[in-house]
């Protein structure tokens, strides 16, 4: 799957916008990503997943066990762990601090891929690796749907993406779009 072919599949179920937007965080951007809009479709989530554990085992095989932190990365790391053949597990937060719980175990040396829908800073993948090392389980691998940071966020093991954007965000100050007259529009206003 190409990364073309991947963003196709995120703007036809309207998760991948272009334009002119108000972010929650309140900066202005002329693309807005929400993947739980491409993730509500099983049949394309199903074909994001088997891309994805395709490209990750290629490049460095298979893993005992796929992980990704709650709540966006749950469905990517079902899809990932179906076509690899093994558990899909997922970490969450309690008191702040993701963590393993409902049960799941990772045995000392298992294998894991770390997975995201979107990787923004990077950080909660990193902080999923650290569960995963912490309970004596190897990071083989970080994968994610799209990387929005244009491939620069080092996690220190090999990393794939489907689809790598580069989206910058502005104070509405400094926004490009604002200064031809345009008016942002918050997501999913419309
Ligand atoms: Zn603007």
């Amino acid at each position: 799957m190409t990364q073309d072919e991947v963003l196709n599949i995120f703007r036809q179920s309207g998760a991948l916008l272009e334009g002119h937007f108000r972010l929650t965080s309140g900066l202005h951007s002329d693309r807005y990503l929400q993947c739980a809009l491409v993730l509500q479709h099983p049949l394309q989530a199903g074909a994001l997943g088997a891309a994805l554990a395709a490209r990750m085992c290629a490049l460095i095989g298979k893993p005992d066990f796929v992980i990704a932190p709650a709540l966006g990365g749950i469905l990517v790391a079902h899809e990932v762990a179906r076509e690899v053949g093994v558990r899909g597990l997922f970490a969450e937060r309690q008191e702040g601090v993701l963590q393993l719980r409902r049960g799941f175990r990772i045995e000392p040396g298992e294998k894991a891929f770390v997975v995201e829908d979107v990787v923004t800073t990077g950080g909660s993948t990193k902080e999923t690796m650290d569960v995963v090392t912490r309970a004596g389980g190897i990071v083989l691998a970080a994968g994610s749907l799209i990387d929005r940071t244009g491939g620069r966020a080092d996690l220190g093991v090999p990393r794939v993406a489907l689809a790598v954007l580069d989206i910058p965000a502005f104070p509405p100050e400094e926004c490009p779009l604002c200064r031809t007259g345009s008016q942002a529009i918050k997501p999913g206003s419309r």
